[in-house]
């Protein structure tokens, strides 16, 4: 296991897939009731951009360091205060002012973790033993918020379904293994016939095309319905070697999302100035 998010922290793909995460737990905020979170691959919670891994792939100023100089996006109000939250002194209206006061990015499970309330859970589960060691640090003083070292599909079966009635399970493993979308064909209608009432999100790279059309293709037949597939694209894709875009899988999200991201991508695109402005939402199953 090679895989170490510092390296890739901020890039144009966190951004996209921790701004879609805000708004589905903003809408899981909308009722009393408390929700339940599990992110299956939590990585390692804050990075610290200046951090020499960081710098050494420098994806970030093509990312988040891009989206702050462009205006604050409308629609994603928590995402911003959140990025607040960990880089005190900065400010979204500061643009590129602001550049020089943002330094920690931070990861699903500390998005997650600021979107709670007292009535809600979350569980984060990572496999890298250093990652698990600096994540757990950040919940230690949470009663309502555990990290496991854990294999994160295996915790698919061992927390789900949850007490709550309502939830997410966010899916993002790092593609390593060649056979991470097969993999990921199998495992989720096993959760989602454990748990048929909660949101599941999958992050998915898109790099070579036919290998995305066979996931889309098994997700389809898998009888799931309500599976919205939305990838955000900032390369032509002219070449398969190469990241071309930011894929998401999404399982019973709210109702009209696929318009609220339909509506969300081409400002992301005019904030980030992507080389391509490709987007696809479309249903891969309905009702
Ligand atoms: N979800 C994080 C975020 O958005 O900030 C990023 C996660 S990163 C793409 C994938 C993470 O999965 C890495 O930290 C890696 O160490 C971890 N990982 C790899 N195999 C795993 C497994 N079997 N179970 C849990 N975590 C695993």
């Amino acid at each position: 296991m090679n895989y170490r998010h510092i390296f890739h922290a901020g890039h144009i793909c966190d951004v996209a897939k921790h701004i879609v995460l805000t708004m589905l737990l903003a809408h899981l905020r909308g009722k009393e009731a408390g929700f339940f979170a599990l992110d299956s691959h939590a990585g390692a919670g804050l990075y610290d951009l200046h951090d020499l891994r960081a710098l050494k792939t420098g994806e970030a100023k093509s990312g988040i360091y891009k989206l702050l100089r462009a205006p604050p996006l409308p629609d994603a109000p928590d995402y911003y205060r959140i990025l607040e939250l960990f880089n005190p002194g900065w400010k979204p209206a500061m643009g590129a002012d602001g550049l020089g006061q943002f330094r920690f990015y931070p990861g699903s499970p500390l998005f997650i973790r600021e979107m709670l309330r007292p009535q809600d859970k979350l569980i984060a589960c990572e496999w890298h033993a250093d990652d698990v060691i600096d994540l757990k640090r950040q919940f230690r003083a949470m009663r309502n918020a555990h990290v496991h070292h854990r294999d994160g599909y295996e915790a698919l079966g061992a927390f789900l379904p949850p007490a709550e009635a309502r939830g997410l399970v966010l899916i993002d493993p790092p593609y390593e293994e060649p056979d991470e979308f097969a993999r990921l064909s199998i495992v989720l209608p096993v959760a989602h016939g454990r748990w048929p009432q909660g949101m599941f999100m999958i992050w998915y790279p898109v790099k070579e095309r036919p290998s995305v059309w066979r996931f889309h293709e098994a997700l389809t037949q898998s009888g799931i319905p309500k599976i919205l597939c939305a990838e955000f694209m900032f390369e032509e894709e002219t070449r398969g070697d190469r990241l071309n875009g930011s894929g998401l899988i999404l399982v019973n999200p709210p109702w009209q999302f696929d318009e609220r991201l339909r509506a969300l991508f081409p400002q992301l695109h005019d904030a980030l100035q992507t080389p391509d402005r490709g987007a696809r939402v479309e249903w891969l199953t309905k009702e």
